[in-house]
């Protein structure tokens, strides 16, 4: 599959009062044209700080790297031909629509403008679009609701009306940063179908940036999990499920409740520690202050991101011992 989105050796640093802080640090992401990409770690991991350099709407510095969407670099263009990237060959939705969507425009107008920016069409023909979209992503009653205000719509009703509007124009890449965090489950499910339908029928790619690994097992194709903006592991989404070979990702499985757990554990297992303030790391592997494995040479360096299998990849010191067969990490590692 063709390459539409190749991030490479990207870091983006802020500047405060204590410091430079590498939110992202060194990250490397392939998307191909079409298929799903979970992004996944905690709050503070850099998954959105990466996508939104990506789309140069971060406030912090880009300090190298690459971004090349359809082969352009996109750090390089000026703003104004950014801005035609964005809504036409790339949309973005986040957990709050209403970050998005304009309180004192009706909805109506808000899809008509996104159409009318990107195709040539008359007002009238652009509302009617509006319509069949707002039909098309289960909004009942669309000619009443295109003339409504975002506050009289549900969370999830907005959600679908930012989904409409990323439909107007046809992306080949979609961003969606928690799309159904704010959202109770039946909702949720509804609104990850309408992203399948999405990917399906316009063959679109997506970002799906989240910390739900049941998002990612429901949408994605392949992951990456973050951690301390740096990837730590990659991979097909079946592989990293099975056979998670990072400490972290790991722990993020185990904490993913189960059938089981109501029946047979009274606690949900969670990852010790917090995740470590960007900046307050300098040496060696960032997740060493909370893994049960730490050696030595963790705190020293840090490891690099090697190929455990064809496809899936992973950034720990036990690969080493893996390579040399000196230790069996599925067995030190405690299955999930
Ligand atoms: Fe744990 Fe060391 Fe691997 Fe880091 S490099 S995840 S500290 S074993």
């Amino acid at each position: 599959m063709e390459s539409l989105l190749e991030i490479h050796n990207l870091k983006t640093y802020f500047y405060t009062e204590n410091g430079e802080v590498p939110a992202v640090d060194g990250v490397s992401i392939t998307i191909k044209k079409g298929e799903t990409l979970g992004i996944v770690g905690e709050s503070g991991s850099g998954k959105s700080v990466t996508a939104l350099t990506a789309m140069r709407l971060s406030q912090g510095k880009v300090m190298g790297g690459s971004v090349r969407f359809k082969g352009i670099d996109l750090l390089t263009l000026s703003d104004e031909e950014m801005r035609k990237i964005r809504g036409k060959e790339v949309a973005m939705i986040f957990q709050e629509p209403m970050t998005s969507l304009n309180p004192v425009f009706t909805i109506g107008n808000q899809i008509i403008e996104a159409i009318q920016i990107h195709t040539d069409v008359s007002k009238s023909k652009a509302k009617q679009r509006a319509i069949e979209l707002l039909s098309q992503v289960g909004i009942p009653r669309p000619e009443r609701i295109v003339n409504e205000y975002p506050h009289r719509l549900s969370g999830g009703m907005r959600q679908r009306v930012m989904i409409a509007m990323a439909m107007a124009c046809n992306p080949s890449l979609l961003i969606a940063d928690e799309p159904t965090t704010a959202l109770d489950v039946t909702i949720q499910a509804q609104i990850l179908d309408l992203m399948r339908d999405l990917k399906k029928n316009h063959n679109t790619a997506i970002m799906m940036i989240t910390h739900d690994l049941g998002v990612v097992a429901e949408t994605c194709d392949r992951v990456c999990v973050m951690y301390g903006g740096k990837v730590v592991e990659e991979g097909d989404v079946q592989e990293i499920f099975n056979n998670p070979k990072h400490p972290y990702t790991q722990g993020l499985l185990k904490s993913v409740p189960t059938l089981l757990d109501s029946e047979e554990q009274t606690r949900l297992y969670s990852i010790e520690g917090n995740v470590p303030i960007p900046g307050s790391l300098q040496h060696g592997c960032y997740f060493a202050p909370r893994c049960e494995y730490a050696m030595d040479i963790c705190r020293a360096e840090v490891p690099e991101f090697k190929e455990a299998e064809p496809g899936h990849s992973y950034r720990c010191w036990l690969h080493e011992f893996d390579e040399r067969g000196d230790l069996d990490v599925k067995n030190l590692v405690k299955s999930t």
